[in-house]
This record gives C-alpha cells, sequence and structure tokens, in this order.
C-alpha cells in the first residue's frame, strides 16, 4: 500500500508521490533482505542436526563400531538429533502461521489459577531434574480471556527457558495480578521470575528476533530451537499485549507480560 496521506493533489486530481514511493521500495527492500536472512539461518540450523543424524548413521552401518555401549551412544545422539529437528520444524511452522495472519484466537475465560496448576505439573518434571523450586502466586479468583493452547505455550516457552538458563537449586515463580488501567479497562500483568544466569545488557533488546541467542552453544545444547521468544511475542501481540524484558547478570531474569483482561469482541 503506497500511503498518499499528507501528499498535495495537484489541480488534475493526481498526487505527488514520489517521496512515499520510495519509502515503500526501501521497505519492499528490507523485507526481502529479512526474508532471505530468515531462509539462511533455517537451512543452517536444519543442516547441523541433519549432517549429525547422517555422520553417526554411517559410522554405525559401516560395521565399525563393536561394543555395544558405543552403539548405543550413537543411537541417543541420533534419536536427540531427530528430535531437534522435529522442534525446530514445529516451531519455524508455528512462527509462520503466525507471521503470515494465519493464526487467529479462539477465546474462551480461563479460571488462571487452575491454568497454572496445570502448567506447572507439566514443566515440574524438568524442574525437579535440576532440584529448581518452581511455583506460581495467582489471585484465587482471577480469570482471563484467551486463547488456552496459545496461552499455553507463551507460559511453556517461558517456564523452560527459566528452568533451562537457571543453575541447580535455583527458583522459578510465576506471579499473576489484576491491574485497573487508566481508561477504565482492565489487564493481568503476569511476571516469570528466575534466579538464574542473567542476560548481558547489550543482548536484551535483540533476545525475541528469530534465532538470536546469548549463549549458541548453551542453547543448542539444551535443545533449544532460538525461536522460543519469537514465538512469544508473536502470541502475546495476538492477545493483544506488551512482553519485556529485565535481567541483571548472574542474578536473574524477569519476563512482565501485560495481557488485556477481555478480548474485544470480533473476529479473532
Ligand atoms: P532458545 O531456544 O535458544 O532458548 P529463545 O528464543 O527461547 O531460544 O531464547 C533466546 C535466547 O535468550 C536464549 O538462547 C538465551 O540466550 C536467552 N534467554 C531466554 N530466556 C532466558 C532466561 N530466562 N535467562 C537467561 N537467558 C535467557
Amino acid at each position: 500500500i503506497i500511503r498518499l496521506d499528507g501528499v498535495p493533489m495537484t489541480q488534475d486530481g493526481s498526487y505527488r508521490g514520489m517521496l512515499f514511493l520510495l519509502q515503500e521500495v526501501t521497505d519492499i527492500r528490507r523485507l526481502e533482505k529479512m526474508r532471505s536472512e530468515f531462509v539462511a539461518n533455517v537451512s543452517h540450523e536444519l543442516k547441523t542436526p541433519v549432517a549429525a543424524v547422517k555422520g553417526f548413521a554411517e559410522t554405525l552401518l559401516g560395521g565399525g563400531v563393536t561394543d555395544e555401549k558405543t552403539a548405543r551412544s550413537f543411537l541417543q545422539i541420533i534419536y536427540d538429533e531427530n528430535e531437534r529437528l522435529n522442534r525446530l520444524i514445529g516451531d519455524i511452522l508455528e512462527l509462520s502461521k503466525i507471521e503470515s495472519k494465519r493464526a487467529h484466537l479462539v477465546c474462551s475465560p480461563i479460571h488462571l489459577s487452575t491454568f497454572f496448576d496445570s502448567v506447572l505439573e507439566t514443566m515440574s518434571k524438568v524442574a525437579e531434574k535440576k532440584k529448581i523450586s518452581l511455583s506460581a502466586e495467582v489471585p484465587e479468583e482471577l480469570f482471563i480471556e484467551g486463547d488456552e493452547d496459545k496461552l499455553r505455550q507463551i507460559f511453556m516457552n517461558l517456564l523452560s527457558n527459566a528452568i533451562n538458563y537457571t543453575h541447580d537449586g535455583g527458583n522459578v515463580r510465576v506471579i499473576a495480578v489484576n491491574k485497573q488501567k487508566e481508561d477504565g479497562s482492565e489487564s493481568v500483568v503476569f511476571t516469570v521470575r528466575d534466579t538464574g544466569m542473567g542476560i548481558p545488557r547489550k543482548d536484551l533488546p535483540r533476545i525475541f528476533e528469530r534465532f538470536y541467542r546469548v549463549d549458541k552453544a548453551r542453547s543448542r545444547s539444551s535443545g533449544g530451537t532460538g525461536l522460543g521468544l519469537s514465538i512469544v511475542k508473536h502470541l502475546v501481540e495476538l492477545h493483544r499485549g506488551v512482553i519485556s524484558v529485565e535481567s541483571n547478570l548472574g542474578i536473574g531474569t524477569s519476563f512482565l507480560l501485560e495481557l488485556p483482561l477481555l478480548q474485544e469482541d470480533e473476529e479473532y
């Protein structure tokens, strides 16, 4: 769409739209650049596990591995890398669905206390493994209108990051509070707080970008795809909410989300 607002119309009714046209071309170039970077990133991310699966399978097929322990450890690598491929493909499809605006909300009232009981139960196994204490502080009477599956995905992604990037024995906590806004509407402010390693200040503005990782090796070794937070941000925005992050290196990280209590009554 070429924006013509504010451009003076000539006597014959045509617009002088040159400047806007140039801006449009620049925008298209920028989008094309982003798209080709994304394709390059995706190819790179997919190639790594595919190469690992191929390499280890070839070694096993070559018959050179005779002891069972080594053979099993190679099979485990093949299995894990295949799982990573699965997650990557799932995340890429999810992201492309959201970005091409094909994702919509199926909203219902959600009792937040029950919702977090179930989310925390799902995450409890991973937390227990690292002896991380996982808890939620949610007012008993609080409901929110939203898409339950998508809200679940938001909090599962944030909580699995929080657990992932927190040392053994740490703390991960979710807090929800009801907020009355100045315009008379209401929202819910969520905080997902951990006592983990934190994020360096210079990286903070970029962590919601696709495939951006502070520490690539750590993210990969813990099974991360580098897409979790960009999916979270899109899903929050789909709910007309906002997300931000605060972090202190070596002390911990808090993600803050504000979601409207009610979704506007329209076609989701
Ligand atoms: P990943 O799959 O790598 O975790 P995400 O998009 O979920 O990808 O997160 C992007 C990066 O942000 C991570 O690689 C990590 O470096 C950083 N990060 C996210 N959450 C946290 C957290 N709670 N504590 C510390 N670093 C985090």
